[in-house]
């Protein structure tokens, strides 16, 4: 099944909106075991006709998104219902639905809200619970009479009403289109801890060798995405081998994020976190508290940056940074077990190490940093790592560390 997508809006190509949908589609269309073919950003306006009719000649799906607003720039439903031929009808449905939606909020509605009540002869609805703009799908036959055997969909702009838009009504309908032979099956693996070719080393000549199966990656910093697609066969195949070889270094398999997984099993365990971050200035805190429910599991985080701040906060005696130095294991051994004791927490985790570009030495060069993790009824934890580079590799590094030590700590994996 052939796929495109089309973005409007002028703000994609002024660049003053990323254009996070095409990702994001990219990757829930990926999730049916299918890849968008093409996409293509144009402008409001007029020229949205052409990019649809271009789209629906070569493609079984066309998805559209934006312009489905109550300006005059936002003509996508007013483009579809053209290029087929559609008179426009008032949908009461969707009158009542803005209606409410600008009562609740008391607000009054403008006229030109009216516009979006308006539905091209045949298309269906889709409701949009979380703004005015509903959503409109074009079954196949609407296009016939152009010669093309295309589903149309229109979803909003703005990503918080076409995600829920997508997966509530999108989904399910383009599952039901696909041919049933053509089952395919997609499975992400995230890995921490192995650079790219580590893992090709250990895994790629062993997927490349089962047929069928169709291998990719997706590199960031900190971890990289394994991913098999093809029938479900070949990727269960491909599992094992990926579970063998790679096992302990699987951060998750459902694209969750390190921080998530980690704020996940300290909620399953009904455990705490508190974290002591020197050169990492509370970027590991931040990542923490990015995800949703973290408050349930962080409480404390201290962020000493000064030599007197990890005395007064953390308790780490004077001797030990006069003798070791703050950048030393032992520093950040005191650091872990001061936050533990300091915040009543399960577990700590610390940071200490020169970021650069100035201030390393021959010993402690530039990059070098320790991570601690105390938990009670365990020993304390230091690992030394070496992320040279720029500050912001280093601290995003740096706390991938941190978050790997604390998840393997909570699945009773080494340490690594
Ligand atoms: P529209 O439905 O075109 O009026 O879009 C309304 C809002 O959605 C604007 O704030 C846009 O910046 C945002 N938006 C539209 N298209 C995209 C896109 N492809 N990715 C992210 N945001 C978008
Ligand atoms: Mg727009």
């Amino acid at each position: 099944m052939r796929i495109e997508l089309v973005n409007t809006g002028d703000e994609l190509l002024l660049g003053d909106t990323i254009n996070t949908n095409a990702a994001w589609l990219g990757q829930q269309v990926a999730a049916l075991g299918l890849m968008v073919s093409r996409h293509l950003v144009v402008s409001d306006g007029a020229v949205i006709k052409d990019a649809i009719s271009e789209a629906a000649s070569r493609s079984d799906v066309v998805l559209v998104s934006g312009g489905l607003g109550p300006t005059n720039d936002d003509l996508t439903r007013e483009s579809m219902a053209e290029l087929l031929g559609l008179p426009l009808e008032l949908d009461e449905g969707i009158k009542a639905h803005l209606e409410d939606f600008f009562a609740r909020r008391n607000r009054v509605m403008s006229a030109s809200n009216l516009k979006q009540a308006m539905v091209p002869r045949g298309a269906l609805v889709l409701d949009n619970p979380f703004g005015t703009a509903p959503g409109l799908y074009f079954p196949a036959e609407l296009g016939c009479a152009r010669g093309w055997n295309t589903h149309f969909f229109l979803l909003p702009g703005p990503p918080r009403e076409l995600k829920p838009m997508m997966e509530a009504h999108v989904e399910p309908r383009l599952r039901s289109l696909l041919p049933d032979g053509a089952s395919r099956a997609i499975r992400y693996f995230k890995i921490t801890g192995l650079g790219e070719s580590d893992i090709v080393e250990r895994v790629e000549k062993k997927l490349e060798a089962v047929p069928g199966l169709t291998l990719g990656y997706c590199i960031r910093q900190g971890d990289v995405d394994v991913r098999l697609s093809g029938q479900p066969e070949p990727v269960a195949a491909g599992e094992a081998i990926v579970r063998e070889h790679l096992g302990e270094h699987i951060v998750s398999t459902d694209r969750r994020l390190i921080e998530q997984v980690v704020v996940h099993a300290l909620a399953e365990r009904g455990q705490w976190l508190a974290t002591a971050e020197s050169c990492t200035g509370g970027f590991l805190t931040s990542r923490i508290t990015d995800v949703s429910g973290s408050s349930g599991v962080f409480g404390h985080g201290f962020i000493t940056y000064a030599n007197e701040a990890k005395q007064k906060h953390l308790g780490v005696p004077a001797a030990l940074l006069a003798e070791h130095g703050a950048v030393s294991e032992p520093v950040c051994r005191a650091m872990a077990e001061g936050a533990l004791a300091a915040s009543g927490a399960d577990h700590a985790l610390a940071l200490t190490g020169v970021a650069g570009p100035t201030g390393g030495s021959d010993d402690k060069p530039v990059g070098t940093v320790f991570v601690g993790l105390a938990s009670r009824g365990a020993e304390t934890a230091v690992r030394k790592f070496f992320y040279p580079g720029t500050r912001d590799r280093f601290k995003l590094l740096a706390s991938q560390a941190a978050l790997d030590m604390l998840r393997r700590r909570l699945s009773g994996l080494p340490m690594g």
